[in-house]
């Protein structure tokens, strides 16, 4: 009901189509960016246009689709608001990795469960450097954590969208690099 009066308000207004903003959630999308992940206006130019970056594309749908895109907004705020949450787990985790392993390693673990991106990998293995060479117990944990979780990411609903072969590729190099930078023995 409360969509028919909105989408009723649009058509008084003469306006037949509205844009919703879209932004590529990874770990590298700014904070100001993923606020606007599924926003809906009036007019394109009820947008910023930020050029910093970030992947923005505007959607144009017709005005009595709002119910529906309305509730693609919800999820869109949903993963932006995971993305931001799996940031701070990440950081925590980093910051607890010395001092309480055990708990890092949860952390890790559910940051993981929202996603995994191998740059982060790569600067956590190139920033703890010295503590991970004196731990190889620890350094096999997070190996497998990490190779578990980058796995699981390939089963996600937009993961699915890539043709089999390139899938498979990238989840290949990644368990690989996972390996070579949290190493065994
Ligand atoms: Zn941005």
């Amino acid at each position: 009901m409360l969509n028919a009066l909105r989408i009723g308000g649009h058509l008084i207004l003469g306006r037949t189509h509205l844009w919703q903003y879209y932004t590529n959630v990874t770990w590298r999308t700014c904070e100001e960016c993923l606020a606007r992940h599924g926003r809906i206006a009036p007019r394109p130019n009820s947008f910023p246009d930020p050029q910093d970056g970030c992947e923005r594309k505007l959607l144009r749908f017709p005005v009595w689709e709002l119910a529906a895109y309305r509730e693609k907004a919800r999820l869109m705020r949903k993963l932006a608001q995971e993305e931001l949450w799996r940031r701070k787990a990440f950081r925590e985790a980093t910051e607890l990795l010395a001092t309480r392993p055990a708990e890092a390693v949860r952390l890790f673990d559910r940051a993981g469960g929202v996603d995994v991106y191998i740059p982060e990998l790569e600067r956590l293995a190139a920033e703890q450097r010295e503590l991970l060479a004196q731990r190889p117990e620890l350094r096999a944990r997070l190996r497998q954590v990490f190779l578990r979780r980058w796995s699981e990411k390939f089963t996600k609903p937009r993961y699915e969208r890539l043709p089999e072969r390139m899938r498979q590729a990238r989840e290949r190099w990644g368990e690989a690099r996972i390996k070579e930078l949290f190493p065994e023995g």
